[in-house]
Protein backbone atom coordinates (compact mmCIF):
# COMPACT_ATOMS: atom_id res chain seq x y z
CA UNK A 1 0.00 0.00 0.00
CA UNK A 2 2.85 2.43 0.80
CA UNK A 3 5.98 3.55 -1.24
CA UNK A 4 9.00 2.12 1.03
CA UNK A 5 10.95 4.88 -0.63
CA UNK A 6 11.08 7.64 1.91
CA UNK A 7 14.23 9.20 2.79
CA UNK A 8 15.94 10.07 5.94
CA UNK A 9 15.02 13.98 6.30
CA UNK A 10 14.07 14.68 9.66
CA UNK A 11 17.90 13.59 11.38
CA UNK A 12 16.45 10.29 11.28
CA UNK A 13 16.50 9.95 14.63
CA UNK A 14 14.92 12.31 17.19
CA UNK A 15 14.51 12.62 20.89
CA UNK A 16 10.95 12.09 21.19
CA UNK A 17 11.15 14.68 23.62
CA UNK A 18 12.48 17.39 21.68
CA UNK A 19 9.34 17.07 19.59
CA UNK A 20 6.96 17.29 22.42
CA UNK A 21 8.08 19.75 24.21
CA UNK A 22 7.59 21.72 20.63
CA UNK A 23 4.03 21.11 20.80
CA UNK A 24 3.84 22.23 24.71
CA UNK A 25 0.96 19.68 25.23
CA UNK A 26 2.18 16.25 25.43
CA UNK A 27 4.77 15.13 28.16
CA UNK A 28 6.30 12.05 26.41
CA UNK A 29 8.63 9.82 27.15
CA UNK A 30 12.44 9.16 27.05
CA UNK A 31 12.78 7.07 23.79
CA UNK A 32 13.88 7.92 20.09
CA UNK A 33 11.83 7.88 17.30
CA UNK A 34 12.74 7.52 13.89
CA UNK A 35 10.79 9.73 11.60
CA UNK A 36 10.90 8.99 7.72
CA UNK A 37 9.14 10.88 5.01
CA UNK A 38 6.92 9.15 2.35
CA UNK A 39 5.12 9.53 -0.63
CA UNK A 40 1.53 7.35 -0.75
CA UNK A 41 -0.29 6.27 -3.24
CA UNK A 42 -4.04 6.38 -1.65
CA UNK A 43 -4.89 7.91 1.61
CA UNK A 44 -8.53 7.48 1.10
CA UNK A 45 -9.02 4.00 2.30
CA UNK A 46 -12.50 2.09 2.21
CA UNK A 47 -12.79 0.79 5.92
CA UNK A 48 -14.00 -2.81 7.22
CA UNK A 49 -15.26 -1.06 10.59
CA UNK A 50 -18.75 -0.99 10.93
CA UNK A 51 -20.82 2.37 10.03
CA UNK A 52 -16.91 3.77 8.89
CA UNK A 53 -17.09 4.24 5.12
CA UNK A 54 -13.69 5.42 4.77
CA UNK A 55 -10.38 5.69 7.08
CA UNK A 56 -7.62 8.49 6.38
CA UNK A 57 -4.60 7.80 8.34
CA UNK A 58 -1.76 10.60 7.74
CA UNK A 59 1.02 8.48 9.32
CA UNK A 60 2.09 4.95 9.57
CA UNK A 61 2.57 4.01 12.81
CA UNK A 62 2.05 6.22 15.95
CA UNK A 63 4.26 8.39 18.65
CA UNK A 64 1.74 7.34 21.20
CA UNK A 65 3.18 4.33 21.71
CA UNK A 66 0.33 2.38 23.45
CA UNK A 67 0.58 -0.63 25.40
CA UNK A 68 -2.63 -1.99 24.22
CA UNK A 69 -2.39 -0.57 20.86
CA UNK A 70 -3.92 -3.36 18.14
CA UNK A 71 -2.61 -1.10 15.03
CA UNK A 72 0.66 -2.73 15.93
CA UNK A 73 -0.28 -5.47 12.97
CA UNK A 74 0.51 -2.88 10.47
CA UNK A 75 4.23 -3.45 11.45
CA UNK A 76 3.73 -6.36 9.21
CA UNK A 77 2.21 -4.74 6.09
CA UNK A 78 4.62 -1.70 6.20
CA UNK A 79 7.82 -3.35 6.58
CA UNK A 80 8.43 -2.30 10.44
CA UNK A 81 10.59 -4.53 12.97
CA UNK A 82 10.83 -1.92 15.34
CA UNK A 83 9.34 -1.60 18.79
CA UNK A 84 5.38 0.13 18.16
CA UNK A 85 5.42 3.91 18.97
CA UNK A 86 9.32 4.43 17.75
CA UNK A 87 8.67 5.33 14.28
CA UNK A 88 6.52 6.88 12.21
CA UNK A 89 6.33 7.32 8.37
CA UNK A 90 4.84 10.99 7.34
CA UNK A 91 2.50 10.70 4.21
CA UNK A 92 4.10 13.67 3.11
CA UNK A 93 1.75 14.32 -0.45
CA UNK A 94 -1.34 12.88 1.54
CA UNK A 95 -3.22 16.40 0.42
CA UNK A 96 -2.69 15.79 -3.03
CA UNK A 97 -3.45 12.18 -2.83
CA UNK A 98 -6.65 13.11 -1.30
CA UNK A 99 -7.87 16.04 -3.67
CA UNK A 100 -7.39 13.17 -6.72
CA UNK A 101 -8.92 10.62 -5.01
CA UNK A 102 -12.41 12.42 -3.61
CA UNK A 103 -13.25 13.44 -7.03
CA UNK A 104 -13.76 9.94 -7.83
CA UNK A 105 -15.01 8.41 -4.75
CA UNK A 106 -18.90 7.60 -3.74
CA UNK A 107 -20.08 9.51 -1.11
CA UNK A 108 -19.31 8.23 2.65
CA UNK A 109 -18.01 9.19 5.95
CA UNK A 110 -14.44 9.34 6.83
CA UNK A 111 -13.12 8.33 10.23
CA UNK A 112 -9.21 9.88 10.96
CA UNK A 113 -7.05 7.45 12.86
CA UNK A 114 -8.29 3.95 12.69
CA UNK A 115 -4.64 2.64 12.75
CA UNK A 116 -2.52 6.01 13.92
CA UNK A 117 -3.56 9.27 15.68
CA UNK A 118 -4.03 11.92 13.18
CA UNK A 119 -2.57 13.73 16.24
CA UNK A 120 -0.03 12.27 17.33
CA UNK A 121 2.84 14.71 18.00
CA UNK A 122 4.32 15.13 14.75
CA UNK A 123 1.30 16.72 13.33
CA UNK A 124 2.21 19.90 14.91
CA UNK A 125 5.20 20.36 12.95
CA UNK A 126 4.19 18.07 9.47
CA UNK A 127 0.48 19.58 9.57
CA UNK A 128 -0.44 16.51 7.15
CA UNK A 129 -3.92 16.29 9.42
CA UNK A 130 -4.88 19.67 8.66
CA UNK A 131 -3.86 19.95 5.12
CA UNK A 132 -5.94 17.23 4.47
CA UNK A 133 -9.12 18.85 6.31
CA UNK A 134 -8.33 21.76 4.54
CA UNK A 135 -8.92 19.58 1.23
CA UNK A 136 -12.07 18.17 2.48
CA UNK A 137 -13.62 21.97 3.11
CA UNK A 138 -14.68 21.86 -0.55
CA UNK A 139 -16.23 18.23 -0.07
CA UNK A 140 -19.76 16.67 2.07
CA UNK A 141 -17.90 13.73 3.36
CA UNK A 142 -18.89 13.46 7.03
CA UNK A 143 -15.50 13.61 9.17
CA UNK A 144 -15.06 11.85 12.39
CA UNK A 145 -12.22 12.41 14.55
CA UNK A 146 -10.23 10.25 17.03
CA UNK A 147 -8.02 11.19 19.05
CA UNK A 148 -6.04 11.03 22.58
CA UNK A 149 -4.43 14.49 21.93
CA UNK A 150 -5.25 17.86 22.60
CA UNK A 151 -3.52 19.24 19.20
CA UNK A 152 -6.95 18.39 17.29
CA UNK A 153 -7.97 22.10 18.92
CA UNK A 154 -5.18 23.80 16.52
CA UNK A 155 -7.82 22.57 13.69
CA UNK A 156 -11.09 23.91 15.29
CA UNK A 157 -11.61 26.95 12.51
CA UNK A 158 -11.28 24.16 9.79
CA UNK A 159 -13.63 21.38 11.88
CA UNK A 160 -16.02 24.31 12.56
CA UNK A 161 -16.42 24.99 8.68
CA UNK A 162 -16.95 21.01 7.87
CA UNK A 163 -19.73 20.65 7.00
CA UNK A 164 -20.57 17.58 8.79
CA UNK A 165 -18.06 16.42 11.43
CA UNK A 166 -17.44 15.04 14.91
CA UNK A 167 -14.46 14.88 17.39
CA UNK A 168 -13.94 11.86 19.65
CA UNK A 169 -11.48 11.87 22.50
CA UNK A 170 -10.15 8.33 23.51
CA UNK A 171 -10.35 8.51 28.11
CA UNK A 172 -10.82 5.06 29.90
CA UNK A 173 -9.30 6.20 32.80
CA UNK A 174 -9.05 9.35 35.10
CA UNK A 175 -6.11 8.16 36.55
CA UNK A 176 -2.80 9.84 35.45
CA UNK A 177 -0.28 7.77 36.21
CA UNK A 178 -2.46 4.51 34.27
CA UNK A 179 -2.09 6.84 31.15
CA UNK A 180 1.61 7.04 31.89
CA UNK A 181 1.91 3.46 32.08
CA UNK A 182 -0.54 2.42 29.00
CA UNK A 183 -0.16 5.67 26.90
CA UNK A 184 3.28 7.11 27.21
CA UNK A 185 3.20 9.61 24.44
CA UNK A 186 -0.56 10.71 24.08
CA UNK A 187 -1.87 14.15 26.01
CA UNK A 188 -2.97 13.65 29.68
CA UNK A 189 -6.09 13.06 30.56
CA UNK A 190 -6.84 17.00 31.74
CA UNK A 191 -5.82 18.15 28.51
CA UNK A 192 -8.20 15.78 26.63
CA UNK A 193 -11.18 16.69 28.80
CA UNK A 194 -10.44 20.53 28.40
CA UNK A 195 -10.41 19.93 24.68
CA UNK A 196 -13.02 18.17 24.75
CA UNK A 197 -15.48 20.64 26.57
CA UNK A 198 -13.72 23.77 23.84
CA UNK A 199 -14.94 21.49 21.01
CA UNK A 200 -18.68 20.96 22.69
CA UNK A 201 -18.21 24.63 23.85
CA UNK A 202 -18.02 25.12 20.45
CA UNK A 203 -20.78 23.90 19.27
CA UNK A 204 -18.81 20.31 17.57
CA UNK A 205 -20.55 17.05 18.58
CA UNK A 206 -18.04 15.35 20.75
CA UNK A 207 -17.96 12.01 22.38
CA UNK A 208 -15.98 9.86 24.09
CA UNK A 209 -14.76 6.25 23.72
CA UNK A 210 -13.95 4.13 26.64
CA UNK A 211 -12.07 1.38 26.09
CA UNK A 212 -10.00 -0.38 26.76
CA UNK A 213 -11.46 -0.53 29.91
CA UNK A 214 -8.81 -1.97 31.85
CA UNK A 215 -9.74 -5.12 33.96
CA UNK A 216 -8.59 -4.64 38.02
CA UNK A 217 -7.10 -1.66 37.07
CA UNK A 218 -9.53 1.00 35.35
CA UNK A 219 -12.54 -1.89 35.52
CA UNK A 220 -14.02 -0.46 38.97
CA UNK A 221 -17.36 0.98 39.78
CA UNK A 222 -16.19 4.06 41.41
CA UNK A 223 -13.51 5.00 38.91
CA UNK A 224 -16.26 4.52 35.73
CA UNK A 225 -18.45 6.63 38.06
CA UNK A 226 -15.80 9.79 38.28
CA UNK A 227 -14.84 9.26 34.63
CA UNK A 228 -18.28 9.42 33.30
CA UNK A 229 -19.55 12.98 35.93
CA UNK A 230 -15.92 14.28 34.17
CA UNK A 231 -17.20 13.53 30.42
CA UNK A 232 -20.82 14.46 31.24
CA UNK A 233 -19.60 17.76 32.50
CA UNK A 234 -16.93 18.16 29.78
CA UNK A 235 -19.82 17.68 27.17
CA UNK A 236 -19.72 15.03 25.70
CA UNK A 237 -22.61 13.14 23.80
CA UNK A 238 -22.26 10.04 24.48
CA UNK A 239 -20.01 7.43 25.58
CA UNK A 240 -18.72 3.86 23.80
CA UNK A 241 -17.52 1.78 25.82
CA UNK A 242 -15.13 -1.46 25.29
CA UNK A 243 -13.31 -3.90 26.74
CA UNK A 244 -9.18 -5.13 26.26
CA UNK A 245 -8.80 -7.49 23.44
CA UNK A 246 -5.76 -9.84 24.25
CA UNK A 247 -5.04 -10.92 20.80
CA UNK A 248 -1.79 -11.61 19.21
CA UNK A 249 0.81 -9.54 19.56
CA UNK A 250 -0.62 -6.75 21.57
CA UNK A 251 -0.50 -9.86 24.74
CA UNK A 252 3.03 -9.03 24.73
CA UNK A 253 3.24 -5.91 24.73
CA UNK A 254 0.83 -5.25 27.32
CA UNK A 255 2.37 -8.04 29.27
CA UNK A 256 5.75 -5.69 29.50
CA UNK A 257 3.63 -3.45 31.47
CA UNK A 258 1.26 -5.60 33.50
CA UNK A 259 4.95 -7.39 34.75
CA UNK A 260 6.59 -4.43 35.81
CA UNK A 261 3.67 -2.20 37.35
CA UNK A 262 0.93 -4.87 37.92
CA UNK A 263 2.73 -8.31 38.14
CA UNK A 264 -0.38 -10.31 40.01
CA UNK A 265 -2.24 -9.17 37.13
CA UNK A 266 -0.88 -11.15 34.54
CA UNK A 267 -2.14 -14.35 35.39
CA UNK A 268 -5.36 -12.56 35.21
CA UNK A 269 -5.23 -10.77 31.78
CA UNK A 270 -3.96 -14.57 30.66
CA UNK A 271 -7.51 -16.11 31.93
CA UNK A 272 -9.62 -13.22 30.54
CA UNK A 273 -8.14 -13.43 27.35
CA UNK A 274 -8.84 -16.92 27.12
CA UNK A 275 -12.82 -16.10 28.40
CA UNK A 276 -13.49 -12.62 27.34
CA UNK A 277 -16.90 -12.74 26.41
CA UNK A 278 -18.29 -13.12 30.35
CA UNK A 279 -16.19 -10.13 31.22
CA UNK A 280 -16.94 -8.07 28.47
CA UNK A 281 -21.05 -8.42 28.91
CA UNK A 282 -20.51 -7.80 32.88
CA UNK A 283 -18.60 -4.63 31.73
CA UNK A 284 -21.42 -3.61 29.42
CA UNK A 285 -23.89 -3.64 32.23
CA UNK A 286 -22.33 -2.13 34.69
CA UNK A 287 -20.82 0.59 32.63
CA UNK A 288 -24.20 1.06 30.57
CA UNK A 289 -26.32 1.53 34.57
CA UNK A 290 -23.62 3.92 35.20
CA UNK A 291 -23.64 6.01 31.94
CA UNK A 292 -27.56 6.23 32.92
CA UNK A 293 -27.25 7.39 36.50
CA UNK A 294 -25.18 10.58 34.68
CA UNK A 295 -27.93 11.00 31.64
CA UNK A 296 -24.91 10.24 29.28
CA UNK A 297 -25.76 8.17 26.46
CA UNK A 298 -24.25 5.23 26.59
CA UNK A 299 -23.07 2.52 23.36
CA UNK A 300 -21.02 -0.40 23.99
CA UNK A 301 -18.61 -2.91 21.17
CA UNK A 302 -21.15 -5.83 20.36
CA UNK A 303 -18.82 -8.79 20.35
CA UNK A 304 -21.89 -11.25 19.15
CA UNK A 305 -22.72 -14.72 20.23
CA UNK A 306 -18.64 -15.14 20.65
S1 LIG B 1 -3.21 6.50 19.92
FE1 LIG B 1 -4.31 4.82 18.93
S2 LIG B 1 -3.08 4.28 17.13
FE2 LIG B 1 -1.78 5.51 18.49
S3 LIG B 1 -0.66 3.98 19.69
FE3 LIG B 1 -2.48 4.62 20.87
S4 LIG B 1 -4.06 3.10 20.36
FE4 LIG B 1 -2.44 2.94 18.79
Amino acid sequence: MWLRQGRLTKGDTQAMDERVDGSGSTPGPKRDLVVREIQCKSILTKSGIEGVDYAINPYVGCAHGCAYCYAVFMKRFTGHSEEWGTFVDVKVNAAQVLSRQLRRAKPGNITFGTVTDAYHPLEAEYGVTRECLEVLLDHHFPVSILTKSDLVLRDLDLIKKLKDSEVAFTINTLDEEVRRRFEPGASPIAARLQALRSLSDAGIPTWAFCGPVLPSITDDESSLDALFAELKVAGAGHVLVDSLNLRGAVRGRLNKVLKEHYPDLVEVYRDLSANRLPYHQALMDRTRRIAERHHLPWRGVDLGPG
